[in-house]
């Protein structure tokens, strides 16, 4: 499909970027899909350009009509979503009623913030000046600039594109490499929808090219990242030259909390699908589950018995429940959170490493471990992989201590159905987001993002759009 779109700069497709091109591997099967075409810096210069170009009528074009375009856009993405579906499975391994859930996030929200454009308010503030008004206005940020990692090839996006477009941004969108396909598809649904040329860019290619000239232009003046911490304090580090603002949604290590009152095969009705979506490389799967010690040992079995359970294959298999890892790396890296597993004597009460008969592509079995000191790599640092690791805890205090260790602060989970420890424990925990007796945390109407070093900014909500607004002043005297 890769040819029929390439770089989208002011308006066009183009096939071929200034800089060869990149194969797309499939992770399932470790086969190339196809190649893109990368860009050149003069490529990444023509985006810049034609965004700035476009900013300026852009931001003049009126919210009703900007919300028109995201609304026609998400009606064109709604259309395509078997096109879009698909390829986000082929290139992120994911099953593909998941790839579809995540299109249909998508989708959501550009339609939610087609009507946030509408409810840009700001704030007439009482003067001190006889007659004088304090208006406090919002306008928009200028040309933003996006970047994404792989697990949500298309959600995280929408999430960043979606909001920017709403406020009167123009924005230039930089995806992970490797998921380039539900980008141009959505970039294409834009296009057919009419946003003028040079509103929406996309460029593809190595951070040497597109991330160093997006970050040294003046022009641009916001970056958005989803991705790992490291690249997110590198990236505010280097925003600092040109004081670009910022929005950082980072990694995680989600604590759940099972309390003593909770019914525990409730729990692992939703808990097991949840750990394992995406074959657990999702910023917010819980990683650490803390389980009160009268219900640890049938939680544990029961979660193993049902992580044994779950069918593995290719994401286009509908009987499939679990796809592949993104690549090789992945693979090793969660080998290794296995072996210090294995090294400080935990248990593997299921999984543990790559499925018997299954050579080709980046598989892993999903994996449960118990019996594992704090300090263990599962349960002290973000595995973004199948892993579970379960430990018990007898005293609340001691649980929201353990639970708040460590320096994310993304998502949290609590199970239990007693309100006064409901509120405890939403207000002890240090994160931005508590699911209690849930893990539906990511929708378009609701403010997604973390603290510490999560992150700062919010995606979704009436939250979201705030990140691609600057607040500006007039004080009117008469
Ligand atoms: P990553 O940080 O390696 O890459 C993220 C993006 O930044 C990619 O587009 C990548 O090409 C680019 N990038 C990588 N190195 C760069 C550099 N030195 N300079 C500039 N750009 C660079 O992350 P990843 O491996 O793609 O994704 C996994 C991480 O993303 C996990 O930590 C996960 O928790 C996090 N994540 C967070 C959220 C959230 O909403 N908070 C959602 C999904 C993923």
């Amino acid at each position: 499909m890769y040819e029929r779109f390439g770089l989208f700069i002011d308006g066009d497709w183009r096939a071929r970027g200034g800089q060869g091109a990149l194969d797309i591997v499939d992770p399932a099967t470790g086969e190339t899909l196809g190649e893109v075409p990368t860009a050149a810096e003069a490529d990444v210069d023509d985006a810049i350009g034609a965004a700035d170009k476009a900013l300026k009528r852009w931001r003049a074009t009126s919210a009703w009509t900007r919300a028109d375009f995201l609304h026609a856009a998400a009606d064109r993405m709604h259309e395509r979503t078997e096109e879009a579906a698909r390829q986000i499975t082929l290139e992120a391994g994911k099953p593909l009623a998941q790839a579809k859930r995540e299109w249909a996030l998508s989708v959501d929200q550009f339609r939610w913030y087609a009507e946030e454009a509408r409810r840009i308010y700001g704030r007439i503030v009482e003067s001190r000046a006889p007659g004088g008004r304090v208006e406090v206005l919002h306008e928009p940020v200028g040309v933003v600039a996006a970047f994404t990692a792989w697990n949500f090839p298309a959600v995280l996006i929408a999430r960043k594109v979606a909001p920017a477009l709403a406020a009167g941004c123009s924005v230039i969108i930089r995806p992970s490499s490797e998921v380039p396909g539900a980008a141009m598809i959505m970039v294409d649904c834009l296009r057919q929808a009419g946003v003028p040329p040079g509103v929406v860019n996309l460029v593809i290619g190595p951070t040497a090219t597109t991330y160093t000239r997006l970050m040294a232009s003046p022009v641009v003046r916001k970056i958005t990242l989803t991705g790992s911490t490291a690249v997110g304090q590198q990236m505010i580090r280097d925003a600092a030259a040109t004081m670009k603002r910022v929005s950082m949604e980072l990694g995680g290590n989600a604590p759940m909390i099972v309390f003593d009152d909770a019914h525990v095969d409730t729990v692992l009705d939703l808990a097991v699908p949840t750990k394992f979506a995406n074959a657990g490389q999702v910023c917010v799967a819980p990683d650490r589950f803390y389980v009160h010690e009268s219900l640890h040992d049938a939680f544990v079995s029961g979660f193993a018995k049902r992580a044994g359970s779950l069918k593995l294959g290719h994401g286009l298999d509908e009987t499939t429940q679990m796809g592949p890892l993104i690549n090789q790396r992945r693979v090793d890296a969660i080998e290794a959170v296995v072996a210090d597993a294995n090294k400080r004597g935990g248990r593997i009460e299921a999984g543990g490493g790559r499925p018997q008969g299954q050579n080709k592509g980046f598989f892993f079995e999903p994996t449960v471990i118990s019996g594992l000191p704090d300090d263990a790599i599962a349960l002290a640092e973000e595995n973004f992989g199948p892993i579970a690791a379960i430990t018990p805890f007898s005293d609340n205090e001691e649980v929201f201590q353990r639970a708040n260790a460590g320096d994310f602060g993304l998502s949290a989970y609590v199970f239990t159905r007693d309100p006064t420890r409901i509120r405890e424990a939403v207000s002890r925990i240090e994160s931005g987001m508590v699911g209690v007796n849930s893990f539906a945390l990511a929708a378009a109407e609701a403010p997604f993002g973390g603290i510490k070093l999560s992150g700062m900014g919010r995606e979704g909500g009436t939250e979201g759009i705030l990140d691609f607004l600057n607040v500006k002043l007039s004080q009117v005297a008469v």
